[in-house]
């Protein structure tokens, strides 16, 4: 691949800035522009990108495109889709790469069909051999590594957050901005967003957290997360959960981990009260340290815990709080 092909990093924002996640794709956009004689661009949009724009310049890329449009102020799937399949078609890129946050993991399936292109989803590592780009997943549950490559142009890739290390911002400035224009069309959208409601996480976010500690249906009612909270404030952990805590309502939907909720990487994963489904385990197999307290000793979970506590947890979570107080005091 020469140097006039370019590698994408599709850059989400939050109010304007950055998400903290997009340095991470930014990270792997380098690797594989490095290893392919590729250039590196970021694509921002919104209603008003000049502020994400600008940060993004900090991270060593040759330009950033700008797709502004009134109706891109915040994300809607159809309209994102459109506007950043027109980037695609302008900018040409070999590869698109974004982070698999909840906003990803409803646009990169829309773009992979409107631009007819392959899509990778929640790789964890990337290497390029003899040119071309092989991209590294979990499969079947995390036991299996599985490599996969890109037959079209472009081809497109999520990442598992916290896979990648953040590429640092430098305090120079580079690469050109280039504005594309975009038009999301308004009058053939299939969907209105009626009502944006904003959910304020309490404490740490899940998927960004270094320490997680996740409660299941052992926990038994929504009261029971009142323990796991104060070890997790012990800790400086998220609080995270396994689907049927979030079902029966004890805890917020966003706290799933799993197939079907966050995918999380943390340097400590402490499971209490969660048998370990498959499912459960695919959103969390990626922790470095597994820590699974179970009143059942034959618990699947104990199969991929680091350690492990055989107890009922209202008697061993207190203890653990309480040493790890005078511990960490
Ligand atoms: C398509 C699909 C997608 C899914 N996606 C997800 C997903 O994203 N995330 C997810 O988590 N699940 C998901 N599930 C559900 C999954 O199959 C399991 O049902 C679920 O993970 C079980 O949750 P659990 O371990 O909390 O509950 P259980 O399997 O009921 O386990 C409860 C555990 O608590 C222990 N326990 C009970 N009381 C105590 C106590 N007092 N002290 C200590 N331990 C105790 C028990 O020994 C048991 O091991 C999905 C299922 C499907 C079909």
């Amino acid at each position: 691949m020469s140097a006039d092909k370019q590698v994408l990093v599709f850059l989400e924002t939050e109010q304007g800035a950055l998400h903290p996640m997009g340095a991470e794709a930014l990270q792997a956009g380098r690797q594989a522009a490095q290893g392919l004689d590729a250039e590196l661009a970021a694509v921002v949009m919104g209603s008003d990108t000049a502020q994400a724009a600008e940060q993004a310049r900090h991270y060593g890329v040759n330009r950033v495109f700008v797709a502004e449009h009134p109706l891109l102020e915040a994300y809607h799937g159809e309209y994102y889709c459109q506007a950043l399949s027109e980037v695609c078609r302008t900018a040409t890129p070999a590869v698109v790469f974004m982070v698999n946050t909840l906003t990803v993991q409803d646009l990169a399936p829309r773009l992979a069909w409107k631009l007819d292109a392959g899509l990778v989803t929640d790789c964890v590592s990337l290497e390029v051999d003899a040119g071309e780009l092989n991209l590294i997943k979990p499969i079947y549950s995390g036991n299996v590594m599985a490599v996969y490559g890109l037959s079209t142009m472009p081809g497109l890739v999520t990442l598992r957050p916290l896979a990648f290390q953040p590429l640092s911002a430098s305090t120079t400035p580079r690469g050109e901005i280039v504005s594309i224009p975009v038009s999301p069309d308004h009058a053939s959208a299939r969907t209105t967003v009626l009502e944006r409601v904003d959910e304020h996480a309490e404490g740490i976010r899940l998927e960004t957290a270094e320490r997680i500690v996740a409660g299941g249906r052992g926990i038994g009612r929504a009261e029971g997360f009142d323990l796991l909270k104060a070890m997790a404030d012990t800790l400086g952990a998220a609080i995270g959960a396994s689907r049927p805590p979030c079902d029966l309502g004890w805890v917020p939907a966003k706290a799933q981990v799993g197939q079907t909720g966050e995918i999380v990487a943390p340097g400590l994963y402490i499971a209490v009260g969660i048998s370990g489904s498959t499912q459960h385990q695919a959103g969390m197999v990626g922790a470095k340290t597994i820590v699974a307290i179970n009143k059942d000793p034959q618990a699947n979970i104990f199969k991929i815990a680091d350690y492990g506590v055989v107890g009922n947890y209202e008697d061993v979570i207190p203890v653990i709080t309480e040493t790890l107080r005078e511990i960490l005091a």
